[in-house]
């Protein structure tokens, strides 16, 4: 059976870290600040905005929150980034996604400040990626690298593939995999014989965002495989399929269960190493935040 990586841990021992380094700047009079913007009442949205406030205020990381109605204006989100913007007490940005319909997200994102874009999602930020001159790494692939090295998986010289192709996910975590000399291939919903690519991976990273779509027949025996999804099911047909029995009595109780793109009870018996979902990538996401918004502040006090 797979070893399960406890991205739980991990995150623990990263935002302890940023913690420290919090402490520094604050004993220099620096309060590390994180302003998060929520434009309309997705609920996914607000159970990520709660667990963000969480993990920064433990950190002794400022966080106020910038709520926003649903039918607000590309021209209204832009105002509040450009009041943030302005603020020296503010050294982090973060719009939270999704914006609501008719608010154009690539103008909104453009307008954060590069400084002070601690999603690392600034045509600015990405460029400095691509260039291997990292200022902020979106935080979800930044946090799958930090969980490879902290668990002893060595990349270099290593096939990676990546299941999916986003600005958030898929092409940074490629781009973090190659500056790290695995030898990578990106997969997408235009890929043929998904599998025999896949399957080749020494390292495959799930992001799609399809319930249990990576099955023992995508993997390579020994493979470590890191499943990013985050997918709400209510089907108990679907709940039946995906969970073991242990959870699947939770899902009785409750109704609903979170799942990622990997079939566990499968794939754990085929890899070598496996992150679990929940606690295995998500509460990464949320500590990499924390330690951006630290390096923001950082920054902020070396201009
Ligand atoms: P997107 O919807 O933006 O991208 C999904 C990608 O998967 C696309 O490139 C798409 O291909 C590809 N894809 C979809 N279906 C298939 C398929 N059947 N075969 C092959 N490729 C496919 O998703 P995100 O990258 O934003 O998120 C992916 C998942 O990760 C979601 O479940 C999301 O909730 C989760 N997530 C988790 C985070 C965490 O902290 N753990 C953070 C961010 C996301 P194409 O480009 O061709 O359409």
């Amino acid at each position: 059976m797979a070893t399960l990586i406890d991205g739980t841990a991990i995150a623990r021992t990263l935002r302890e870290e940023a913690a420290a380094e919090a402490g520094v700047l604050r004993a220099e009079g620096i309060v590390p600040g994180l302003a998060v913007i929520v434009a309309g009442d997705d609920p996914a949205s607000a159970v990520y905005v709660r667990n963000k406030t969480r993990a920064c205020s433990e950190a002794g990381v400022h966080h106020e929150t910038i709520t926003l109605s649903r039918d607000v204006t590309t021209a209204e989100v832009s105002a509040s980034v450009e009041a943030l913007n302005r603020r020296p007490d503010i050294h982090g940005i973060l719009v939270q996604l999704p914006l609501p319909r008719g608010v154009e997200t690539a103008a909104i994102l453009d307008r954060v400040s590069p400084l002070k874009d601690v999603d690392g999602f600034h045509a600015e930020n990405v460029g400095l990626l691509v260039q291997k001159r990292p200022r902020f790494v979106p935080c979800t692939p930044a946090g799958i690298m930090e969980m490879l090295k902290r668990s002893g998986i060595a990349v270099a010289g290593r096939r990676a593939v990546v299941l999916g192709r986003s600005d958030i996910v898929g092409k940074p975590m490629a781009l973090l995999l190659l500056h790290a000399d695995a030898t990578v291939t990106i997969c997408h919903s235009r890929t043929p014989d998904l599998a025999a690519v896949t399957r080749q991976a020494d390292i495959l990273v799930a992001a799609i965002g399809r319930p249990g779509f990576v099955r023992a027949e995508h993997v390579s025996p020994g493979a470590v495989v890191i499943d990013v999804g985050i997918n709400r099911i209510e089907s108990r047909e679907t709940a039946v399929e995906l969970l073991d029995a242990s959870r699947l009595r939770a899902f009785e109780a409750k109704g609903h269960a979170v799942v990622g793109d990997v079939h566990q009870p499968s794939v754990s018996g085929v890899a070598s190493a496996l992150t679990p979902v929940p606690g295995g990538v998500g509460p990464l996401t949320i500590a990499m935040l924390v330690r951006n918004t630290v390096l923001a502040a950082r920054l902020a006090r070396a201009c």
